[in-house]
């Protein structure tokens, strides 16, 4: 009895070292990129959802967000394992939302520095007790083991991440998708990692402030990048054409629910009809769209 035991810890043990790795794509020389599926966060959802990934130097790697639970944050570590035995230095999280963060706690064995913007570490309390409950009820038996891990390096304005070879321009924004948005540029290959300013097909969620995050796509409309890694959707190299698109659907919003006040139409009748128009040009419109307009909508109202 005690040997069956002991085989079923045993092999209890080897099912949770060896997690699956992630697929990922070298979307140019030494960056990785995991491009999640478009689904809702919600109930059903496993955690898997945004793009996440990885930057190879030559001193070593830097993961870019984890995803949603500690189980793919394990399958992203993996990943990084199969393309290279370097060391894991940094773990960069774009944003405090749930499916971008809570993989970190597989990189604390790396003994990795993470990194976030200034104002991460606060909405991480903030929104702790809630995003547990509500990620448990999602996730189930996946979210085991799922923790928050605040940054040990905070980015005020501009941080430089040296790999060796090549050097990670980090950008903390002021508030826009979130309250601490942070981008991150490999000057090696010009790839710029957006986090969630950025959104492809998939209808762009709003957590923030709406003319902040105006204003943060007009800033990188002026990028130099050659491609930019989104929060979620396809990797764009014809960046500009996907911030016309995003920005195009911001700025509707805007005005959309601005002209609701004033003819004094409700908060519900506004969920139905702001942007409408977008509503074949993104994945997941309805559910989405509605819910931006219920956060937007009381804060114009005072504006
Ligand atoms: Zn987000």
């Amino acid at each position: 009895m005690l040997k069956i035991l002991l085989g079923f810890f045993t092999l209890l043990i080897i099912n949770q070292a060896q997690a699956e790795p992630l697929p990922v794509t070298e979307i140019a020389t030494g960056v990785y990129v995991h491009q999640g599926v478009h689904e809702d966060l919600s109930e059903g959802y496993h955690g898997d959802i945004c793009n996440i990934g990885f930057i190879v130097g030559s001193k070593g790697v830097a993961v870019i967000d984890s995803g949603g639970s500690l189980k793919i944050g394990k399958s992203l570590r993996e990943a990084v394992r199969v393309v290279t035995p370097l060391p894991i230095l940094y773990v960069i999280n774009t944003h405090v939302h749930p499916d971008h963060i809570f993989g970190n706690a597989a990189f604390v064995e790396d003994k990795a520095e993470f990194v976030g913007h200034y104002k991460l570490a606060e909405a991480m309390d903030q929104r702790k007790e809630t995003y547990l409950r509500i990620n448990e009820n999602w996730l189930g038996a996946e979210f085991t083991g799922s923790v928050f891990i605040k940054p040990s390096i905070a980015v005020q304005k501009n941080m430089t991440l040296d790999l060796g070879d090549r050097q990670l321009e980090l950008t903390a924004y002021p508030t826009a998708h979130t309250n601490n948005d942070l981008t991150v540029l490999d000057n090696k290959t010009a790839s710029l990692w957006t986090g969630d300013l950025l959104f492809v097909e998939r209808t762009p969620s709003f957590d923030g402030d709406l003319k902040g995050w105006l204003e943060a796509v007009k800033t990188l409309k002026t990028s130099s990048a050659k491609r930019m890694v989104p929060g979620h959707g396809a990797v764009v190299s014809h960046s500009q054409t996907a911030l016309n698109n995003e920005e195009r659907y911001l700025a509707l919003l805007l005005s959309d629910i601005r002209a609701s006040i004033k003819k004094g139409e409700s908060m519900e009748k506004t969920m139905g009809t702001a942007a409408a128009s977008e509503k074949n040009n993104w994945v997941l419109f309805e559910t989405i769209n509605r819910r931006n307009v219920n956060l937007i909508y009381p804060m114009l109202e005072w504006e």
